[in-house]
């Protein structure tokens, strides 16, 4: 578990602690494809009851999960309506088109957020010749936009819309329990209205391997069909499943650490010359940092805080993302602001 560097560069980068592995280590396990594992039928029960869903099933990758309910809810030449940033469109290699053979129809949100109009207008006439509009797909938090929180009352005016129009509702709810613990309300009331949705379990729940898709019995049966076809059927799965029960009982209020770390990270960023940086839009644990007005682009920057030991990516040619995560502390946080501060006065100042 050692490392010597400042890790901000995903919330995936976290290591399974000695408790979780001691968790791992002592789990009985079967065979998960035969529903005899039952460690993977504890958690699958605990998340659809976290979801107030019927049934769920456990997948190796949030991705999986997305493909997979696209799959479900899609027909060939279908669309899938989401936010132009939405991994699902733009992280899954072109995914939805080979499995689901369905289009993705993106929408400009506000920081990724979209509204309830602006659904309803990417929503097609149905005329022979245009792709049926299928599905609606929301990513709670949004990750490549800051960690945004879906507020629940867009929610509910989007899945209003998606009612009236005969349209499935999926959440990507990769980072769902960074907002229900930064907002307060309930994974169940977010979820409520949605046919589908999954949260991961190796991202900021800091487990090595997972994810769990919900929805209803007929939902899971069709995912468990997917989940065969493309290999994601598993066997002694409860080796990890003990990892998602460990870090549900452990590690989902913690996720509130996170989020002061990342606010506490802009509010020391913000003031730098050449960064844009918006604390006041740090609701979880991702901060979007602008570096145009500073003299290096992000790969440049990317590279030299690497060299002092902050380890972060460019999300575009001037945007660094940086999150906060289990694997980071309140005095790493500082310790990575300085150096930024060093190289925003010193060799990236303004011109
Ligand atoms: C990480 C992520 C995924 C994919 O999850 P994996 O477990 O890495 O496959 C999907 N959607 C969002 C919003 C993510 O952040």
């Amino acid at each position: 578990m050692q490392k010597n560097h400042i890790e901000l560069q995903s919330d995936t980068q976290t290591r399974p602690t000695p408790q979780m592995r001691e968790a791992i280590a002592g789990a009985q396990v079967g065979d998960e494809q035969g529903f005899n594992d039952p460690t993977v039928t504890a958690l699958v029960e605990r998340v659809a009851e976290l979801f107030g869903m019927e049934s769920a099933v456990l997948l190796p990758s949030g991705t999986m999960c997305n493909q997979i309910a696209a799959a479900v809810h899609c027909g060939p030449g279908d669309d899938i309506i989401a936010e132009r940033s939405a991994h699902i469109i733009g992280v899954e290699a072109g995914g939805i088109s080979v499995l689901a053979r369905a289009g993705a129809y993106p929408i400009d949100g506000e920081r990724g957020v979209f509204t309830a109009e602006q659904a309803e207008a990417a929503i097609r006439p149905p005329r022979r010749y245009a792709p049926r509009s299928r599905v609606i797909s929301i990513e709670q938090t949004v990750n490549l936009k800051g960690g945004t929180i879906w507020p629940l009352e867009t929610i509910r005016g989007v899945g209003e819309v998606a009612k009236r129009h005969g349209l499935k509702m999926h959440m990507d709810g990769a980072r769902l329990l960074n907002a229900v613990v930064a907002s307060g309300v309930s994974a169940k009331d977010y979820s409520k209205g949605f046919d589908s949705v999954w949260l991961d379990l190796s991202k900021g729940l800091g487990c090595p391997i997972g994810a769990v898709l919900a929805g209803s019995s007929d939902f899971i049966d069709a995912a468990w069909r997917w989940k065969q076809r493309i290999g994601g059927a598993m066997r002694q799965a409860g080796i990890f499943a003990a990892a998602g029960l460990y870090a549900l009982d452990h590690n989902v209020e913690r996720l509130a650490e996170d989020h002061a770390n990342a606010k506490a990270l802009a509010q020391l960023l913000a003031p730098l010359d050449g960064l844009g940086v918006e604390p006041e839009n740090v609701e979880t644990n991702i901060v979007i940092i602008d570096v145009s007005a500073s003299g290096a682009d992000a790969e440049t920057w990317s590279r030299r805080l690497g060299e002092e030991g902050v380890r972060l990516a460019g999300i575009g040619p001037h945007i660094l993302r940086a999150l906060t995560h289990l694997d980071v502390t309140a005095e790493e946080v500082e310790r990575a602001a300085d150096i930024f501060a060093t190289l925003a006065q010193g060799e990236f100042a303004p011109s």
